[in-house]
């Protein structure tokens, strides 16, 4: 499916980018430092950046942070990062942005939770205070509902027990507090919506349903995804099956990380799902066979795991130099049953000999075998970058307009 295809939303522009309308789908992500923590929170922010992350949002959750705000604006400014920075307000985000100037001018987008703004009468003028505050300044917001934190009014009054119910709950909290923040003085292109659950099945089809009954441009993600594994499968699962529909305008991969990770993983898995689903291109992507009965070697799989390293390590540079470079498509293969196919398939593919096959590694390029290699699995490393490497400086036209060598 192509960006063309997918669903008409209305485009909000956000700092420096424009989320629906059509465009990308953009990638997101969330800091994890204490955002008084002004270093910490500024270098993560370029950091996930750096990572592929197109918008960064942090907690503001004190009248610390919030102040932190003005200094962590101008360190990432100032270290060259332009990614938007949001900020994620719960309880008192109407306290702190009445009272922190600063932080209101200068984040590029507030999210507000309509669940947690406050009960009874305080939660349509907290609601009403953001929304003011936002329009005086020219913010978009996300008004993002979550099934962990639904409108406790709301849910009175639908009796809501059932998932159905539940849905609807979560949509009609949505689609109200869109509906408030327009009579707050919010035009509708400063309006982007989110509705997550935690369950594949149950994200699906709440965001079917907000798709078909809204325009605003869609924020996807399946909150508390969880730990490694289970949290990538199920983050995959979820928003794959939507943005394959044509659903979803932004996204971002909740993952847990282990004690101490890095925060960069869940913006690396948001890149790869967009580009497993060709609706973008981030890093080069590398083919490799899982292996079988037909090769005991590990070379292969040693030569996988180097040439990914590799490609990420070399990325930055070759991104600056190179247009295009990312659409790059490399193969590894561990047989001749599935190597030379996938290998021509690529533009880049090494066929490495199965137990009983000659020592000898054929390299195709676009298509055509260009050479064999042999030798260790060093001389095997070092000659298959090389051929990469000649054939970036080749192919890609150059950013600083000089042509291909
Ligand atoms: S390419 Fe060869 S080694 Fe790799 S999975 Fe297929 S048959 Fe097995």
């Amino acid at each position: 499916m192509t960006p063309s295809e997918r669903r008409a939303t209305i485009a909000v522009p956000i700092g420096n980018l424009v989320i629906g309308g059509g465009g990308p789908v953009a990638v997101q992500s969330m800091t994890n430092t204490d955002t008084a923590n002004v270093e910490a929170t500024a270098r993560q922010v370029c950091d996930l950046a750096e990572a592929g992350s197109e918008l960064v949002r942090v907690t503001v959750n004190t009248g610390e942070a919030a102040v932190a705000i003005e200094e962590l604006v101008k360190r990432v400014r100032g270290a060259g990062c332009t990614a938007p920075i949001i900020g994620d307000f719960h309880y008192n985000g109407h306290k702190l942005l009445r009272e922190h100037g600063a932080c209101a001018r200068l984040l590029d987008k507030y999210r507000i939770n309509p669940g947690n703004v406050g009960a009874g009468t305080r939660h349509n003028d907290h609601f009403a205070t953001i929304c003011k505050i936002a329009a005086d300044h020219n913010k978009p917001v996300r008004i993002g509902v979550n099934a962990g934190s639904l409108d406790p009014e709301l849910v009175k009054r639908k009796m809501a027990v059932a998932e159905e119910s539940l849905n609807e709950c979560m949509i009609q909290s949505a689609l109200e507090s869109t509906e408030q923040a327009l009579t707050h003085g919010l035009r509708p292109d400063q309006i982007v919506i989110s509705c997550k659950s935690s369950t594949p099945r149950h994200l699906v089809n709440l965001y079917r349903e907000l798709a078909r009954r809204s325009e605003q441009p869609l924020h996807l993600g399946l909150t508390e995804a969880g730990m490694g594994m289970k949290g990538l499968v199920w983050s995959a699962a979820a928003m794959g099956i939507l943005l394959n529909e044509g659903i979803g305008d932004t996204i971002r991969v909740s993952l847990t990380p282990q004690p101490g990770g890095d925060r960069c993983e869940e913006v690396r898995a948001a890149c790869e799902l967009l580009q497993a689903l060709g609706l973008r291109s981030f890093m080069p992507s590398i083919t490799a066979c899982p292996g079988c009965g037909r090769t005991s070697s590990t070379v292969f799989q040693q030569l996988a795991k180097d040439t990914e390293a590799y490609v990420r390590s070399r990325m930055p540079e070759w991104r600056r130099q190179y247009e295009g470079v990312e659409t790059l498509r490399l193969a590894v293969m561990g047989c001749v049953v599935n190597g030379p196919g996938e290998s021509k398939a690529a533009n880049i593919g090494i066929s490495l000999p199965g137990t009983g096959e000659e020592p000898r590694c054929p390299v195709y390029v676009d298509g055509q075998h260009v050479t064999t290699l042999a030798g260790t699995p060093e001389q095997l490393r070092e000659a298959f970058q090389e051929i990469i490497e000649a054939y970036i400086a080749g192919k890609y036209p150059r950013t600083d307009g000089n042509a291909a060598q």
